[in-house]
């Protein structure tokens, strides 16, 4: 998205969409006023130091005052961490899962690769921030299905058969219901309603209403990709989603609220566009299987990588990740966990597909 500057320097800058953020779980961004600040801010400041104060107008004078009042809106809106994989992320992992699908995979669905990786995306659109300030309603429900704090759930918690329940267990253990976020209970709700339209697909012998459900079956498996793909993030898993909260004996990254200064920015969005490519995740996907127990490996999922949060941080103190880091473990790792959601993904997919088939008749 292309915005031109407020303070009239004939100048425009690029930055990216106003709404584009997938995980900010508390608070959220926009990166659009924070550019806009910056940018009005080198404006201001060559008005100040290079153009005549003699000759200033009052005209000028306004712009300058109403540049410094955007400049001070924007410094106090909420900052948080705010994103997924990012654009670029998201798309290779749905990409990646799709190019990894085997051959018996439906073929409506083997050649909706771009789709899928376009969809990878789509629950970060839904927290538009235009719509967002119309009315929270969207955004302030869905926030949290980005994540799941695991520090923050309790043991009872774990057993929960749906969202509520749940939730019940946190404001049991006097948290805010939605604190610890929602994402195994959407991946799995999302899992279901996938199974469910291969099934109708599979019985469906009119036309028109095959090619309805195929539709329907590309956008929940297109969803379901985006937080399966956050969850391999393990900043998605865990309290210290950008920085280290708390004590920090060993020197970390500390937390920050300041998003383009924070480690999940860094981490998921800035390193990720500049060092990862498509190839890169896709050849570390293994074969396909079918999961035997879905609600127990998408725990398992998320516990293994909220396992990799520290060495994470570890990595980061060696090397920060960002657009110029130099290091190959930077790379494997975050490469490791694309294409561990990748190879989740593809493996949800497949199960829903294969489990989808009627049960075999008991043996009489
Ligand atoms: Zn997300």
């Amino acid at each position: 998205m292309t915005g031109i500057c407020y303070c009239d320097c004939a100048a425009s800058v690029t930055v990216r969409g106003a709404s584009a953020t997938c995980a900010s779980r508390k608070e959220r961004i926009d990166k659009t006023q924070v550019a806009y600040a910056r940018h009005t801010l080198q404006g201001a400041a060559r008005h100040f130091l290079f153009a005549n104060l003699m000759k200033t107008t009052r005209t000028q004078i306004a712009r300058l005052l109403l540049c410094l009042l955007i400049i001070a809106a924007a410094l106090t809106q909420p900052l948080s961490d705010a994103h997924g994989w990012g654009p670029h992320g998201h798309e290779m992992s749905g990409r990646a899962a799709a190019m990894k699908l085997p051959e018996q995979m439906p073929k409506f669905f083997r050649n909706a690769v771009a789709q899928l990786g376009y969809l990878n995306q789509e629950p970060d659109r839904w927290r538009d921030r235009a719509e967002s300030d119309l009315d929270k309603a969207l955004d302030s429900a869905y926030a949290p299905d980005h994540f799941i704090d695991l520090e923050l759930v309790p043991p009872a918690a774990f057993d929960a058969v749906n969202r509520y329940d749940f939730t019940a267990e946190l404001i049991k253990a006097g948290r805010k219901p939605t604190a610890a976020g929602f994402a195994p209970f959407r991946i799995l709700e999302l899992f279901q309603s996938l199974r469910i339209q291969f099934r109708l697909w599979r019985a469906e012998r009119d036309p028109n209403k095959r090619k309805w459900i195929e539709q329907r079956i590309i956008n929940d498996a297109g969803v379901l990709g985006h937080y399966v793909s956050d969850a391999a993030n393990p900043h998605h898993t865990t309290i210290h989603y950008n920085g280290w909260s708390g004590d920090n004996p060993k020197g970390y990254t500390v937390f920050t609220r300041e998003h383009d200064q924070g480690i999940h920015y860094r981490f998921e969005e800035l390193y990720v566009q500049t060092h990862i490519q498509l190839n890169d995740v896709a050849q570390l996907i293994g074969k396909e299987r079918v999961i035997a127990k879905p609600r127990e490996e998408i725990w398992n999922y998320i516990r293994s990588s909220n396992a990799l949060v520290e060495q994470l941080y570890i990595l980061d103190k060696q090397e920060k990740f960002n657009a110029e880091t130099k290091s190959p473990e930077h790379k494997k790792f975050v490469s490791g966990r694309l294409a561990a959601g990748a190879q989740m993904l593809r493996d949800m997919w497949w199960t829903a597909w294969v489990t989808s088939a009627a049960p075999p008749a008991p043996t009489p």
